[in-house]
């Protein structure tokens, strides 16, 4: 997601960075590169054109200001451009704020992730606000629907109110509301059915059962692959039903971002939360100001700290960090390391939230951030008896035929194993020596 719009959009800040001061031609010549990089990522026209005038004006006459460069300067307008049109800073938190049993309807075109996601905000809302949740499916069109709704409840640990044959739509929602009532549940997700595209029929039942319901949050669920068609379906849902925000499932797959930047401009509705996958733990909130530092390839450390801190192990990693900083770090400890990334999944979704790295994946392609490589360094560790693991230096020759045989690997591999290892050794002596205030510096320079 938004790789492509990233490369372009570093490109126009590095010609930029190398000037003096910029001349109109200059920033002519960035704006129309911005411009054909939002095209190309699939922003809608008018919001591509209000952003590249924001841009513009703003951008006049800036000059080399104290250490900033016009490119630095430049792109820090980009940046706030950004935030603006993904919706301004800050995430739009769901509403839990009515009296409860509080009503959410989740509404969305067939195959968008609407059945998905309404587990994952059931889990999301009991694991993270401790919520009573009751899941509620009111697709009668689609056979399985109902039954889905109940396994993916079952999954997460939330109860799916009892399917009866032949109710309709609204009299499930009017059962739901009431068992709720009854039975002290905090918030009751409605899964609402979809239809392939938008007609009348379906429009008409969302209202019913919406009038029904008087629900305190209408949730539109659109795939975010389907670029501007899901801009255009949010419009419509907007128009007809009224949403008061959008989850955008499939942000993990390749997409080219247009539809997260358009959404906010065409429909007015914010971005709430952001499906990363097909797990049901999968679901973020959206904070604009952590999109747009990404896609300038400044990372999203507030993101990867909170993903850190939810699946990484508090105590290994502080046990980690001490012996980095006191220079002791063995091969234990590398194997640790790549148990506690592994943990944290895709080395490539890592990346992307990495500072400058965004960049570097491009460059490496996929192949080098197969995770495959992590899981063979462990097992030629694992091979390893216990004194070459603490003391790597002994490992020769002979000692690594062994290991490699053991580990089901070749000589060249141990080596490069070995390799990685010294190099991040001697980083940590050189972090050790320069201290914290010396790193801070370093990072900053
Ligand atoms: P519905 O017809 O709108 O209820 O759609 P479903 O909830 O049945 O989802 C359709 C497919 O999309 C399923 O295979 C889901 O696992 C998948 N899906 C849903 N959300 C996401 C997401 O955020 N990322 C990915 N990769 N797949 C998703």
């Amino acid at each position: 997601m938004f790789d492509r719009l990233s490369g372009k959009l570093s490109g126009v800040f590095d010609g930029l960075s190398k000037r003096g001061a910029l001349s109109v031609e200059d920033v002519n010549e960035a704006m129309r590169e911005i411009r054909l990089a939002m095209l190309d990522a699939d922003v809608a026209l008018p919001v591509v054109k209000d952003f590249v005038k924001k841009v513009q004006e703003k951008s006049v006459g800036q000059e080399v200001l104290h250490n900033i460069s016009p490119g630095q300067a430049i792109a820090k307008i980009v940046n706030d451009a950004l935030i603006e049109a993904l919706g301004g800073a800050g995430a739009v938190p769901l509403n839990l704020n009515a009296v409860p049993p509080i009503p959410y309807l989740m509404v969305g075109l067939q195959g968008s992730g609407k059945t998905t996601t309404s587990a994952k905000i059931a889990y999301y809302l009991n694991r993270r606000e401790r919520k009573k949740v009751l899941l509620a499916s009111l697709d009668t069109y689609r056979p399985a629907a109902q039954l889905q709704l109940e396994q993916l409840a079952n999954q997460v640990k939330v109860t799916s109110l009892p399917v009866i044959e032949g109710q309709m739509p609204v009299q499930i929602a009017k059962r739901a509301m009431e068992v709720a009532r009854l039975e002290g549940y905090d918030v009751v997700i409605l899964d609402t059915a979809g239809r392939l595209s938008i007609d009348e029929a379906l429009m008409e039942e969302v209202q019913n059962i919406r009038d029904v319901a008087k629900p305190a949050e209408t949730l539109l669920v659109v795939d975010a692959m389907t670029g501007q068609d899901a801009v255009h379906t949010a419009k419509s849902f907007n128009e007809k039903v009224g949403i008061t925000g959008v989850v955008m499932t499939r942000m993990d797959g390749d997409a080219r971002g247009g539809a997260a930047l358009s959404m906010r401009a065409i429909t007015g509705a914010p971005i709430k939360l952001v499906g990363m996958g097909e797990k049901v733990d999968a679901l973020q909130e959206f904070y604009p100001e952590r999109v747009a530092s990404r896609i300038l390839g400044l990372g999203d450390i507030a993101g990867l700290v909170e993903k850190a801190s939810e699946t990484i192990d508090q105590e290994e990693s502080e046990r980690l960090a001490k012996k980095m900083l006191k220079g002791k770090f063995d091969l234990n400890d590398y194997a640790a390391q790549i148990g506690q990334i592994n943990k944290m999944g895709s080395i490539s979704n890592i990346m992307d939230m990495m500072p400058g790295m965004g960049k570097m994946k491009e460059k490496l392609g996929d192949k080098e951030l197969d995770t495959s490589i992590l899981k063979r360094h462990q097992a030629i560790i694992s091979s390893m008896t216990k004194a070459e693991r603490k003391q790597p230096a002994i490992i020769k020759a002979s000692r690594k035929k062994r290991i490699a045989s053991g580990s089901g690997s070749t000589v060249q591999e141990v080596n490069r194993l070995l390799k990685q290892y010294d190099q991040m050794a001697s980083m940590m002596k050189r972090f050790n020596k320069l201290g914290v205030k010396g790193l801070m510096r370093q990072g900053l320079s």
